[in-house]
C-alpha cells in the first residue's frame, strides 16, 4: 500500500510509523518531498490488508492509504493470466466456442419443461436453464415446484442430453439442488450470501454467479474469491443487469461489465438479457452486443406460451423467435473470431 502522510507529519511521526509497519512484516520505500511524505509499504503479510489499511488510515497524521494491489487474487488474471475453461459433461465454457442456455424461468410443469428443452435444443441451445426454486420480490408469487421441478429437468436432461443449470436459494436445500444440477446457479439477490458462497467453495461443483443487483464489479469480483479460496475453481460470472434511474427497463445491462471483466478475471463470463432488460424485443440486440463485447456465452429465458407464463413472461422468447435469433447468432460469433457450437441454420451442431 501507499501512505501519503499530511504535511504536519513530523520526523517522530515517520520512524514510529516505519517502525510499525516493520514490525508487521512489510519491507519500506520512504519517499520525503517538499510537501509531502509518501511511504511505499510492500510484501504485506497474510493478514487483512483492507483492516491494516483502514488502522493505518485511523492515524492522526496519515492522509490517506491507497492499495496496490487488488482485493481478489484467486479469480484475478495477474495472478492467472491465461483464460479458464469451465467443462460441464461435453460443453466447454470459456473457450473459443459460444454457449447458449436457454430454457424456462421457471419449471412448470413436465410437458411445458419437457417442451421448452425440446425447442431450445433443437435451435441450438447446449444447456437448459430452469428454476426450481424461485427467489421473489413478491411473497404472492410462484415459488417454484422444489424438488419436484428438479425432477423434472433431471428428465428433460435425460431426454435431450443437455447439461442442466437451476438456482439454488437456500443453504438449506443445497445438497439436494447439488444432486441434480450440473451447475449451480447463484442468483443476483445472493451474491453477498457469504455463507452460501463459503458452502459451494467446499463444493467441486461448477458454479454460476450472478452480479448482485447493486453490486459493483469489485464486489462480485470478491464474491467470487470466496468460492475460489475454498478450492472450488469452476466458476463462472454472470452478467445480468444492474439497478439504475431508468425505469423503463427491469434492470440497466452493464455492458461495461463484459469487457471489464475479461480484463481483471480469468473466469468465464455470461450475459443474461432477459434480466438485463426485462423485454423480450430488447433481447436479441442487447444479447448480440454483449457477444461482440467478448461474452463467452448467453443465458435467456425461452417460453412456449410468455402470455400464460407464470414468471417473467415479458421477457421471454417464444421458441420461433429464439430459433431465428440463434441464426443471426451464427453470422455474429463468426464475426467476432468465436465458434457457434450449434449449426448456422438451427439445431444443435
Ligand atoms: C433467474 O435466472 O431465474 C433469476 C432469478 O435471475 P436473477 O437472479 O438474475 O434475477
Ligand atoms: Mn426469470
Amino acid at each position: 500500500m501507499i501512505i501519503i502522510l499530511s504535511s504536519q507529519a513530523t520526523d517522530k511521526n515517520v520512524d514510529e510509523l516505519i517502525a510499525n509497519l516493520k514490525e508487521r512484516g512489510y519491507g519500506i520505500h520512504l519517499s520525503r518531498g517538499v510537501e509531502k511524505t509518501i511511504i511505499g509499504a510492500i510484501g504485506a503479510p497474510e493478514e487483512d490488508k483492507a483492516t491494516i489499511a483502514q488502522q493505518i488510515e485511523s492515524i492522526s497524521f496519515v492522509e490517506r492509504v491507497v492499495p496496490i494491489l487488488k482485493p481478489y487474487k484467486v479469480v484475478g488474471r495477474e495472478f492467472h493470466p491465461e483464460r479458464s475453461v469451465i467443462k460441464v459433461r461435453d460443453v466447454k465454457i470459456g473457450g473459443d466456442e459460444i454457449v447458449v442456455m436457454a430454457g424456462p424461468c421457471c419449471v412448470e410443469s413436465e410437458e411445458q419443461c419437457r417442451q421448452t428443452a425440446r425447442l431450445v435444443r433443437a435451435a441450438g441451445a447446449t444447456i437448459l436453464r430452469g428454476g426450481a426454486f424461485k427467489p421473489s420480490t413478491s411473497p404472492y408469487s410462484f415459488h417454484g415446484l422444489g424438488e419436484d421441478g428438479l425432477k423434472i429437468l433431471d428428465a428433460a436432461r435425460a431426454e435431450t442430453g443437455m447439461p442442466i443449470i437451476t438456482e439454488v436459494l437456500d443453504l438449506r436445500d443445497l445438497d439436494m439442488v447439488a444432486k441434480y444440477a450440473d451447475i449451480l446457479q447463484i442468483g443476483t439477490r445472493n451474491m453477498s450470501n457469504f455463507s452460501l458462497l463459503k458452502e459451494i467453495g467446499n463444493m467441486r461443483k461448477p458454479v454460476m454467479l450472478k452480479r448482485g443487483m447493486s453490486s459493483t464489479i469489485e464486489e462480485w469480483l470478491q464474491a467470487a474469491e470466496y468460492i475460489a479460496t475454498r478450492g472450488n475453481y469452476e466458476i463462472i460470472l454472470c452478467e445480468r443487469g444492474i439497478r439504475t434511474f431508468e425505469t423503463l427497463t427491469r434492470n440497466t445491462f452493464d455492458i461495461n461489465a463484459i469487457p471489464a471483466v475479461r480484463q481483471l478475471s480469468h473466469l468465464p463470463i455470461i450475459a443474461d438479457p432477459s434480466h438485463g432488460t426485462g423485454r423480450w424485443g430488447l433481447v436479441s440486440p442487447v444479447a448480440k452486443a454483449a457477444i461482440a463485447a467478448g461474452a463467452d456465452g448467453l443465458m435467456i429465458e425461452v417460453h412456449p406460451e410468455p402470455e400464460k407464463a407464470l414468471k417473467d413472461g415479458a421477457q421471454s422468447l417464444k421458441p420461433d423467435t429464439f430459433a431465428q435469433f440463434m441464426q443471426e447468432l451464427s453470422a455474429l460469433v463468426a464475426a467476432v473470431g468465436r465458434k457457434a457450437g450449434w449449426s448456422p441454420d438451427g439445431g444443435s451442431a
